[in-house]
């Protein structure tokens, strides 16, 4: 009995071993096609004010337009990216179309700020950021309208070296966020000695700080050293009412999540983005009048 079952395990275990192999060989090759044929888009999720609600700008979220599975999200295929050494063409991909959208957004007079998602292996090459300044530069785009993102396990392999590759692009008015914060068991002394403006509080937090007394405490604290230490904030995945109270009272800046809107296409984004000033320009008037 025991015999067959440690057996059949063994079988499940090498199964679903050859499963998953099978999988990232499968993704490696379409991933590298799919790099060529352009099927790679940026999706945009606002990022809001959490005073007045308004979009400040987007955070870009990878997406695979799949010939026959349709639209793939990252987490399907960034990890096997990571792995098989196609995310810094992924990641220069990316960059290059939020700068051009940048670019085509700032010749309509729209300057949202935008951050983009980086990873370990892209943020250790040694032209990282001569790569940033030359397709800003290139494309015409002001460096403070562009944020980036590194999550902390990331800044905290090597600190000292993110430190120091990080320190330019900040100096220029780029703005770097730590993602996913308060996941990642950092040595909070070494964190916050970083060149870092941005705190985003993960959202696993942040979906359980009204329901759940521990994940409050955690929220609560966060924002609290984020004001003592000068960070802004942004939370992750706020989708009630009752969350964004919270974030507000307890003096998070800004944040991100289905309740203000989900990663979209760019032009829907841009649509909502001026629908959104249109509402300031006429409240701005209706001030002005009852004055
Ligand atoms: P992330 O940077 O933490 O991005 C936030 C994720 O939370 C996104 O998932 C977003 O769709 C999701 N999200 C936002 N608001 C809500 C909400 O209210 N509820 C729920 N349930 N989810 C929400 P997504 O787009 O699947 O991306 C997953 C991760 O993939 C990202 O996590 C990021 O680490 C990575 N990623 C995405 N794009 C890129 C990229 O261009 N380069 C790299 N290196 N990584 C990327
Ligand atoms: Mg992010
Ligand atoms: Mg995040
Ligand atoms: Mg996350």
């Amino acid at each position: 009995e025991a015999r067959s079952q440690g057996s059949g395990h063994f079988c499940f275990a090498r199964s679903d071993l050859a499963a998953r192999a099978d999988r990232r060989l499968a993704i490696e090759q379409e991933l590298r096609l799919a790099l060529e044929r352009n099927e790679l888009v940026v999706f945009y999720q606002p990022q809001v004010d959490l005073r007045d609600g308004a979009f400040i700008g987007a955070e870009a979220l990878v997406r695979w337009i799949h010939p026959s599975r349709g639209l793939v999200g990252p987490m399907e295929f960034i990890d096997v990216a990571e792995d098989v050494g196609l995310i810094d063409q992924l990641g220069s991909y990316v960059l290059q179309s939020v700068a051009a959208q940048l670019a085509a957004w700032g010749r309509k007079g729209l300057y949202p700020k935008v951050a983009v998602n980086v990873s370990a292996s892209q943020c250790m090459q040694p032209d990282f950021c001569s790569g940033i300044f030359d397709v800003l530069s290139k494309s015409g785009v002001p460096t403070t309208s562009l944020q980036i993102e590194l999550t902390e396990s990331v800044a905290m392999r090597d600190p000292v070296r993110t430190a120091r590759e990080l320190a330019p692009l900040r100096a220029a008015g780029v703005r770097l966020a730590i993602d996913d914060f308060g996941t990642g068991y950092s040595n909070l002394a070494t964190i916050t000695r970083l060149p870092f403006d941005v705190l985003k509080i993960d959202r696993s937090f942040v979906s359980e700080c009204v329901r759940d007394g521990a994940s409050r405490v955690v929220v609560a604290t966060i924002l609290s050293m984020a004001q003592n230490l000068g960070y802004q904030t942004v939370a992750e995945g706020v989708e009630t009412e009752l969350q964004r109270e919270f974030l507000l009272r307890y003096g998070c800046t800004f944040a991100q999540g289905y309740l203000f809107g989900k990663p979209m296409p760019a032009p829907e984004f841009e649509a909502a983005f001026i629908e959104q000033r249109r509402i300031d320009a006429r409240d701005l008037q209706e001030q002005v009048r009852s004055v």
